[in-house]
């Protein structure tokens, strides 16, 4: 009988002030002390080291550049270097994947044909089956599945170490792991995940894996684990061939006035209600949770996705006098992502322009991912219909992600600069 899951620290409520309030409360703790407490993962009671805000920031509910402004209000720039350093880990990883998108539809693929491989692997399929149930008996491993179930969150620490025992000591494929991941976190995110579990199979940095250790967990999780089950000594790199790289895609950040129809989705639902287009008539929200993986994704990630898209297009058609034009799913009718959702998806953004007598439609931009392809492919369908489509960029993404395409330490030579021109903690 395993062990009733422990509770979290706080429950997870969908909102914009959640988000806030969060943030808020974290805040004093954003400087020194984040950079000496974030590594340990004292458990999901005690999350106060960490700021626990992902889920929001992922969903653009609460958005870097606030957080970047918070942060630099409350403390100096070199007090808060690690906090703002994390946050730029994450523009990092969204703007190289806009360069390399291989590295997400070769995972895609990938997964695929793992999901397909199992069925001839009985030993395999039952290893997989109890790292996802917490029964492998590797204690702390078990724990941090449970968690991630249960909670819909893990640590950044108890995710490297887990997907590292994922890999080196159960090992499983890193694509199965990565899509539970993707499954279960309200995170989860294309970009951070799937290259954040590429870095640790020792794809990402090539040549260059993560293993954990008995010492390491035991230190940063305060001995909470007997770690009675010796983990992988040796944690030998994965190889491919190397990823192409493309052109940075157009970002406009300005489109002309005109009448419009917003639409919002899972990778940017404009909490902040910053950067949006002139115009606004009527305002809907894409969901496409069902897209993130060929398996069924949690209902909990399900529910808090619908209620927080909800809640944006509500505060933005309120905020603007337009219409509230509610939520259309890029997966109905069909498996996800495929042709009749796009078909229903795109003749019901036609319909929801029509509604609010709009006479474009324009798209907040989405990066690599399941949204960015499910948008790609109802795209003609409604522009088949009569409408007229463009995508309007953030400044944020504009600035940052052409700094993107090197290594991490090349962005973060530059946050400065970036800082400096987006108008960030100037004062
Ligand atoms: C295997 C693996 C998978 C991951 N999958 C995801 C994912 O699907 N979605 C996701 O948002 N993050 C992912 N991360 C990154 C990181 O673990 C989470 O962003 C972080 O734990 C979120 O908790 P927090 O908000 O308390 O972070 P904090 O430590 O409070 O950091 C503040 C913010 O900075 C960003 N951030 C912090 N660390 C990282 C990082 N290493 N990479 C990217 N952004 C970071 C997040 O937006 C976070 O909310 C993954 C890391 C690993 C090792």
């Amino acid at each position: 009988m395993l062990p009733p899951l422990p509770k979290l620290e706080r429950p997870w409520i969908a909102s914009r002030a959640e988000a806030e309030r969060r943030l808020a409360a974290f805040l004093p703790r954003a400087g020194r002390d984040y950079a000496a407490q974030r590594n340990f993962d004292r458990g999901p009671a005690e999350r106060a080291n960490v700021s626990v805000l992902s889920p929001y920031v992922r969903h653009r509910v609460l958005t870097e550049a606030e957080l970047l402004a918070a942060v630099l209000e409350r403390h100096s720039p070199s007090g808060a270097e690690k906090f703002i350093s994390e946050i730029f880990w994450r523009t990092y990883w969204k703007g190289w994947l806009e360069t390399h998108p291989a590295a997400w539809t070769r995972y895609r693929a990938a997964l695929d044909e793992r999901l397909t491989e199992l069925a001839a692997s009985p030993a395999r399929r039952r290893t997989y089956a109890d790292a996802m149930a917490g029964s492998t008996g590797f204690d702390a491993f078990d724990s941090w599945s449970r968690e991630l179930v249960g909670t819909n969150y893990l640590h950044n620490h108890a995710r490297m170490w887990f997907a590292s025992i994922w890999i080196f000591t159960l090992g499983l494929p890193w694509e199965l792991g990565a899509d539970f991941f993707m499954r279960h976190l309200l995170d989860g995110d294309p970009a951070s995940n799937t290259l954040s579990w590429r870095w640790v199979a020792g794809l990402q940095t090539r040549g260059k894996s993560y293993r954990a250790t008995r010492d390491n967990i035991g230190r940063y999780t305060g001995g909470r684990f007997a770690l009675a089950r010796p983990l992988a000594a040796v944690a030998p790199a994965l190889d491919e061939p190397s990823i192409p790289i493309r052109a940075l895609p157009a970002l406009p950040t300005a489109v002309g006035a005109e009448a419009t129809l917003f639409v919002l989705h899972d990778d940017d639902l404009h909490g902040d209600l910053a950067d949006l287009p002139p115009g606004v008539r009527g305002v809907c929200a894409l969901r496409a949770t069902a897209c993130r993986s060929p398996l069924a994704v949690s209902a909990a990630v399900a529910a808090f996705e619908d209620a927080l898209a909800g809640e944006s297009v509500r505060r933005i058609a309120d905020a603007g006098s337009a219409v509230d034009l509610g939520l259309i799913s890029a997966d109905e009718g069909s498996e996800p992502g495929g042709a009749g959702g796009a078909q229903a998806a795109g003749r019901a953004l036609c319909a929801a322009a029509a509604a609010c007598g709009a006479t474009r439609i324009v798209v907040a931009f989405a990066p690599v991912g399941p949204v960015r392809e499910a948008i790609d492919s109802l795209r003609p369908i409604a522009v088949a219909g009569g409408a007229t489509c463009v995508e309007i960029a953030r400044r944020y993404d504009a600035v940052s992600w052409p700094a993107a395409t090197r290594g991490f330490f090349n962005l973060r030579s530059r946050i400065p600069a970036i800082l400096a021109e987006l108008g960030i903690g100037s004062g």
